[in-house]
């Protein structure tokens, strides 16, 4: 039995660094993962996603290169080439991952992990033994329960597709449908986006989603809100798809991006004592201490804040905490995001909605234009930027972008959302021109709503 001060199970992005925060403190490190090492992100999620969403990019840069003098000869897009160059660099990705480990002194285990009480964990037969257990396990992919489900795939196999399909329908309005309607739809398959409610997104600002849902059309994406599936069922040349509404779409493939759930099942979480709430998360405090002293959990599998830099952060501030005597909470607060749907989205802080219901009072910017780029290349799309004020403090406490560069241009409009910055300050920011982001600095007339109408 080896004994460590610390064993992380997972390999995800938030796993490994954890573990390798605690081992550059001197803690004596174990990480257990039964897969690739890197986790969803890296294997299964953002890193191949975004790769596949360059991709999809092409079609547009080829169609738009014309306005600027370029003749653009036939074009023609090659699945298996792209599936191919993305495996080798995952592959890369993951050599480097199992590298960082070892070069910060972590023993890797391969194996599947199981409790076997509050200190000692089982893999691969052998028992090991730490003071500290962290749980880092993730989350995965769930599927509605409708007759034929199991005919559709979910978002971790569309990394290994053998084939590209001609006609796709994907269900779901959050995150992940998003964005694979528009790396479909980009690469040439005639794309079905069904959602249940009534505008995409739910949660973003509404504007945004209103705009999202606008822009998603013009492009000829097939949204239909409202509308979710009932049953599947092979059919066609492919598979028949029955809606809510009565109607049957014939599709090739049905993506479920009806989102995840915590990976908190089968290695004795329950056995050793740790609580779970109902949606199966690992229950933690706000220093991701579940009811079991010696257990730690961070990541999706305690679903706080479910993307890859939260799981990072919180890792490392636990590590900090335990192992250098410098105890760091996670603020999960003004969360930076993106979505990388055709056009992107970055946002950051409150939307308009829940800027409303915290604070007595607020100012909205908001604009919507042609980007300069389009004036030449003709394409019908706009941006939209906005901003969230609060009135008594003069705070930018939102701020949302819908338009190409979205994801890069929140990642500093979050430092200054972090930082407190006022409207006047950004206003005395000097605009950097010609940009589309200078509009975050020259929108100087709130937005008056339309006025209602009396009462008759
Ligand atoms: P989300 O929770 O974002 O969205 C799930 C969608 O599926 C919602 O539109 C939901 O509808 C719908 N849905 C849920 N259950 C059903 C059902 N039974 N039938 C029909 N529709 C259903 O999950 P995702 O899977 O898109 O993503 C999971 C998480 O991963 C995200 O929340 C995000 O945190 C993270 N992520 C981050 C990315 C990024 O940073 N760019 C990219 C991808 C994922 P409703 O709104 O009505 O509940």
């Amino acid at each position: 039995m080896s004994v460590f001060d610390l064993i992380v199970i997972g390999g995800g992005s938030g796993g490994v660094a954890c573990a390798r925060r605690a081992a550059s403190h001197g803690a004596k490190v174990a990480l257990i993962e039964n897969d690739r090492l890197g986790g969803t992100c890296v294997n299964k999620g953002c890193v191949p996603k975004k790769l596949f969403v360059y991709a999809a990019h092409f079609k547009d840069e080829f169609e738009d290169a014309a306005g600027f003098g370029w003749t653009v000869g036939e074009t023609r897009f090659d699945w298996a080439t792209l599936k191919a160059n993305k495996d080798k660099e995952i592959e890369r990705l993951n050599g480097i991952y199992a590298r960082l480990l070892t070069n910060s002194g972590v023993t890797t285990l391969k194996g599947w992990a199981k409790l076997v009480d509050t200190k000692h964990v089982l893999v691969n037969g052998e028992t090991h033994e730490a003071k500290t257990i962290v749980i880092a396990t993730g989350g995965r992919p769930v599927r509605p329960n409708i007759p034929g489900a199991e005919l559709g795939v979910v978002s971790d196999h569309m990394f290994e597709l053998a084939a590209l399909p001609k006609r796709a329908i994907v269900v779901g309005g959050g995150y992940i449908a998003c964005e694979f309607a528009g790396i479909l739809h980009g690469l040439g398959v005639t794309t079905t986006q069904l959602y249940r409610g009534d505008a995409l997104l739910r949660g973003f600002d509404n504007d945004v989603r209103e705009v999202l849902g606008e822009e998603m059309a013009k492009r000829g994406l097939a949204v239909r809100l409202k509308t979710d599936l009932v049953k599947i069922e092979r059919g066609g040349a492919g598979l028949i798809a029955h809606t809510t509404h009565g109607d049957t779409l014939e599709t090739d493939l049905v993506l479920f991006a009806t989102g995840r759930e915590p990976a908190t099942q089968g290695f004795g979480l329950e056995a050793a004592g740790v609580t779970l709430n109902h949606k199966g998360a690992i229950v933690v405090d706000e220093w991701s201490r579940t009811d079991v002293p010696s257990i730690y959990a961070i990541g999706d599998c305690t679903d706080r804040v479910n993307l890859t830099p939260v799981a990072i952060y919180e890792g490392r501030c636990l590590a900090e905490t335990l192992y250098n005597n410098n105890p760091r909470m996670p603020d999960h607060r003004d969360v930076p995001t993106a979505v990388f749907s055709q056009p992107e989205i970055g946002t950051v802080g409150l939307s308009e909605e829940d800027a409303r219901r915290v604070f007595p009072a607020v100012h909205i910017y908001k604009t919507r234009f042609r980007p300069m780029k389009h004036t030449l290349s003709g394409r019908d799309e706009t941006v939209f930027m906005k901003l969230v004020v609060d009135r008594a403090s003069d705070r930018v406490v939102g701020c949302h972008m819908l338009g190409a560069g979205a994801g890069e241009l929140i990642q500093i409009l979050g430092v200054a959302v972090k930082c407190g910055a006022t409207k006047a300050q950004f206003d005395a920011t000097i605009a950097v021109h010609p940009t589309a982001s200078e509009e975050f600095v020259t929108m100087y007339q709130p937005h008056s709503p339309p006025a209602r109408k009396a009462a008759e």
